[in-house]
């Protein structure tokens, strides 16, 4: 796998050798608690493949397929512990303003907490930031 190293703390999680508990793990994907929320619940979803970034990810079957995975998963996930929560985003940071270099789907239930943390979950257009997932999967569906 390109790029997997020991030092990313994502692929440990993946590899379950931290503490993290799992929300949910498969053979492609899994899921856990955010350190530090910016929600009423924020869960992260990671495929186990190390992937650095969004731009990482090409118009093609496989990376389509990963993406909307990693959405049904955290949807599924918020659907089941937060169902009282009004509105669920779901998406990623784009470079230079992720956090970690290792693909992350950020899953919010909202309201933001506190509020200004909203800020982490813009869109800057052209700029980049946050990209939500349902834009990421028009990008990156085959023709
Ligand atoms: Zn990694
Ligand atoms: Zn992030």
């Amino acid at each position: 796998m390109a790029g997997a190293t020991s030092a990313c703390i994502f692929c440990q999680i993946a590899r379950s050798s931290t503490p993290t508990s799992l929300l949910h793990s498969d053979d492609r994907v899994v899921a856990f608690e955010d350190v530090n929320p910016a929600a009423l619940r924020h869960y992260l979803v990671i495929p186990v493949e190390h992937i650095p970034t969004v731009r990482d990810l090409k118009r093609r079957a496989e990376d389509y397929t990963l993406v909307s995975h990693m959405l049904d998963v955290g949807r599924m996930l918020l659907q089941r512990d937060v169902p009282q929560s009004k509105q669920y985003r779901f998406g990623f940071h784009q470079p230079p303003l992720n956090s970690v270099n290792h693909l992350h789907l950020h899953c919010l239930a909202l309201p933001f907490i506190p509020r200004w943390k909203h800020m982490k979950y813009l869109s800057l257009g052209p700029l980049g930031g946050f990209i939500e997932a349902e834009k990421l999967l028009d990008k990156l569906k085959p023709e």
